[in-house]
């Protein structure tokens, strides 16, 4: 009899085709986030037909959606996570000079059109394991949208979406074969609306308050708020309304911010201060403001344990390997970035040095427990603290792609990005059925959770009562 791992591995290979297709068609469709409805439904037609029940529509957001297997006895619980969200103006053909498919258009220039393709391969290889006999367990996909906004998941989680998982598995694609053993940052992303009063900017000043000056004081004060934080403390902010016409004194101005930490304590104490700085600069101004929470999101926690089984199954999956022509492809879209990008890439102390004299990953690089929080931030890290959570990637871009841009918009959608995505299918595939079939595996990841979470139980990073801001991007170019 065929073992489970091989069943998982072989279904991924078998259904190449029909996962690629699946993948460029959501590449194609290129959604925002909370409008991928038709991703969306496309996955979910897909794992339908493979046997799993649907729950769409959950926490409050449309295309966001639950697939669920039940094999056996139903224990333990695996949950896959996808994501399939564009990002506004990244439109590109699959070629490797910037030609947009369409001017300011969307596209995937962060890959969530593999990301989420093989995770649904993922999940269903392992439920085809499952049927062949001897595998017990729930399998759950979950389809979370608006992972740029970092919403989805962060909705989900505080709604218990992803309740009663005993494990669950991600990744993301990148530019080299490597588990994510590092954390992120935690973060809050909250618009402030200063109110004040018009008057002629000229005729009668005396009688305006300006919400402009509230905006422009509040940012100073920011930028001096700065100085005194903790030196991974990320602080940013575009002013997202700033008045209409010179001559009248604006009476509503809005300054949009981004407060990021190592964690989720740090971005509650510095966006308290952040307030403060806000109030001062209506004192200042004599406006009022108030406050849109747009999001807010954890740390990721890495399971160093699922880490560990993540890597020995990229070795023994192995690197993608490239062919000339994706090799012609990678040098030549290696004109479009930076003269000596090589070199900085190299200066860094962290940049595996077996980069150096590669244009494709084609080895997995070191399992690695010594790198800093990443400056970014993702909501996987929401789910990373109410269960055990392991992400990695896998080769889908050339070395050296900037992240979220037209050069990984074009890797994603052809042949680079797809070999990345099918072995991470497979990887995430086999890591789940080695949880289940080897309960000790299960059982250390859930005890480094324990250990790692104790006494810091999650408490949503969203304010009570938020809903999903559904029309956040509505009004963004689609083409
Ligand atoms: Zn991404």
């Amino acid at each position: 009899m065929a073992m489970p791992r091989d069943i998982a591995q072989k279904w991924v290979d078998t259904n190449q085709a029909s996962l690629t297709a699946l993948s460029d068609r959501i590449w194609e469709l290129a959604e925002l986030g909370l409008q991928e409805n038709e991703s969306a439904r496309l996955q979910e037609e897909y794992l339908r037909s493979q046997g799993f029940t649907i729950e769409s529509g959950v926490a409050g957001m449309p295309s966001a959606f639950v697939a669920t297997y039940v094999a056996g006895s139903g224990k333990p619980v695996i949950g896959f996570l996808g994501e399939y969200d564009a990002l506004p103006g990244i439109s590109q053909k699959p070629v490797p000079y910037k030609e947009p498919r369409e001017e300011g258009a969307p596209g995937h220039g962060c890959g969530h059109n593999l990301l989420g393709v093989a995770a649904l391969a993922g999940a269903v290889a392992m439920k085809e394991a499952a049927v062949a006999g001897g595998v017990s367990a729930t399998i759950k996909y979950f389809g979370c949208p608006a992972e740029e906004t970092l919403i989805g998941k962060v909705f989900m989680v505080r709604d218990g979406v992803m309740d009663g998982l005993d494990a669950c598995l991600t990744w993301h694609p990148g530019a080299t074969n490597s588990v994510w053993s590092n954390s992120s940052s935690a973060m809050n992303s909250v618009k402030f609306n200063f109110h004040g009063r018009t008057a002629h900017a000229a005729g009668d000043p005396q009688n305006g308050r300006s919400a402009l000056d509230g905006v422009e004081l509040m940012n100073i004060g920011a930028n001096y708020l700065r100085e005194h934080v903790t030196e991974k403390t990320r602080i940013h902010y575009a002013t997202t309304d700033g008045g209409g016409q010179p001559n009248v004194v604006p009476a509503k101005a809005q300054v949009w911010y981004y407060v990021r930490a190592p964690l989720r304590q740090e971005v509650e104490e510095v966006f308290e201060r952040l307030v403060d700085v806000a109030r001062g600069a209506t004192l200042m101004t004599g406006t009022t403001f108030d406050m849109e929470f747009v999001a807010g999101c954890y740390n990721y926690l890495p399971n160093k344990a699922m880490g560990r089984l993540v890597h020995e199954n990229l070795k023994a999956i192995g690197a993608p390997k490239f062919t000339d022509e994706e090799l012609a492809f990678a040098i030549e879209m290696e004109k479009s970035f930076p003269a000596n990008y090589r070199e900085i890439m190299m200066r860094n102390p962290h940049t595996p040095r077996e980069l150096a004299d590669q244009r494709l990953n084609s080895t997995v690089l070191p399992l690695r427990d010594d790198l800093p929080p990443m400056a970014g931030s993702t909501d996987v890290g929401d789910v990373s603290w109410v269960v055990p959570t392991v992400q990695f990637s896998t080769a889908c871009a050339v070395i050296g792609t900037p992240g979220h841009s037209w050069q990984e918009c074009a890797a994603s959608g052809m042949s680079i990005g797809h070999k990345g995505m099918i072995l991470a299918a497979k990887v995430l595939a086999v890591t789940a059925l080695d949880l289940v079939l080897d309960p000790a595996k299960l059982v250390e990841a859930k005890e480094e959770f324990v250990a790692v979470t104790a006494g810091q139980p999650y408490k949503a990073p969203l304010p009570e009562g938020a809903k999903p801001p559904l029309d956040l991007l509505s009004k963004v170019k689609k083409g």
